[in-house]
């Protein structure tokens, strides 16, 4: 079986050089047991930290062990009453042709309510992440005024819908001029920025929100959290769902020179972890799926074919080089 490891620890932006493949044998099953073979797999900027050396919230990778994440593979062998052959399943143990389990922490995904690498995106870490922030951080209102950054991204895309649905004014930032035109064309978001080519954010979001912001879904931390500050209204909520535009940094970043104005406008700044609200799932799923078949929720894929080129995959999330949520066909 094919595998990719972590061959070095990168320093600052990854590099095809920090990634290895190799192969393995895998041992035949036992009782209780069985084995997927991976048809799709899921590269998320949270395994940036991962490649880092010491803990962060989840342990660090190995050099020279396979690297780890979501996946979607199909049960080819089964010795477990509880898992069938044909089975899709969805496990964390990307970056491989095949795994074996015992069924632990193994969820089975239904290809009737969406194709199954949905469950990678939308109805998935990610969509979830988006529902979390926004139901259980920023306990979200109807008629709030939303800014979400990365916000044609696998979180922010959908943020940014649910945030509609809920009848929010919401601007969005994005980095791409196919970006900008997909979050205007499907998402019908009311404002969307392109901060690469904005003078100041600070200023672009001043003349979107004239009545200041309400809720910060922050995806990037840095220049964009500086900026959400400058425009947040008094009492508003900084939901710290990720800093992308840390994460490759080799000094810590400095912090936002503005982070007084948490005081001045009594914000709340609260960060948190999709993984500590599992117990919301069947909540989230069902009323994902409805707003799914709805058509109030649409997403996009980018899709990279073939395991080698999980690496470039992953690099290109610090590229922008995806639209939506980024995915690796393996077969
Ligand atoms: P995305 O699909 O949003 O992909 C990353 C995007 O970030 C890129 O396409 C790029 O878009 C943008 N980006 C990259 N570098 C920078 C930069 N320096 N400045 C501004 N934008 C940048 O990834 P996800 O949706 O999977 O993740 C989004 C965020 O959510 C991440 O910060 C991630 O760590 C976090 N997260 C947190 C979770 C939690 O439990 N707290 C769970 C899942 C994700 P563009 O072209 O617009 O710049």
């Amino acid at each position: 079986s094919r595998q990719i490891v972590l061959a070095s620890r990168p320093e600052g932006v990854p590099q095809e050089i920090n990634f290895k493949a190799t192969t393995t044998e895998i041992a035949p099953i036992t009782d209780g047991e069985f084995l997927v073979k991976n048809e799709w797999m899921s590269v998320d900027p949270y395994m940036r930290g991962r490649m880092k050396e010491g803990e962060s919230y989840v342990p660090a990778f190995k050099i020279d062990r396979p690297l780890e994440g979501g996946c979607i593979g199909k049960i080819v062998e089964t010795r477990n009453n509880d898992f069938n052959e044909g089975d899709y399943v969805l496990g964390n143990l990307g970056w491989r042709d095949y795994w074996k389990s015992s069924g632990d922490g193994i969820t089975v995904v239904d290809p009737n309510v969406a194709p199954v690498q949905t469950y990678l995106g939308a109805l998935g870490m990610t969509g979830m992440t988006a529902w979390v922030g926004l139901n259980k951080i920023a306990k979200l209102q109807s008629g709030s005024t939303v800014f979400v950054s990365a916000a044609s991204g696998a979180v922010g895309s959908i943020v940014c819908q649910l945030a509609k649905a809920k009848n929010c004014r919401v601007i969005g930032s994005a980095g791409k001029a196919e970006k900008i035109k997909w979050l205007k064309d499907k998402t019908g978001i009311d404002a969307v920025i392109n901060y690469k080519r904005t003078d100041g954010l600070t200023a672009a979001l001043k003349q979107h929100a004239p009545d200041g912001v309400d809720v910060y879904f922050d995806n990037v931390g840095s220049d964009h959290l500086a900026a959400a500050l400058d425009v947040m209204n008094d009492f508003g909520v900084c939901v710290e769902c990720g800093m992308i535009a840390t994460y490759n940094a080799t000094d810590p970043p400095a912090a936002p020179r503005n982070l007084f104005k948490i005081i001045a406008k009594r914000i709340r700044m609260e960060g948190f972890i999709v993984r500590d609200h599992m117990d919301a799932q069947d909540e989230f799923v069902r009323e994902m799926a409805s707003l799914i078949e709805s058509k109030q929720v649409v997403w996009e894929e980018t899709i990279t074919e073939g395991l080698e080129n999980a690496p470039a995959a992953f690099i290109g999330l610090f590229e922008g080089d995806n639209l939506g949520k980024q995915l690796v066909r393996i077969s």
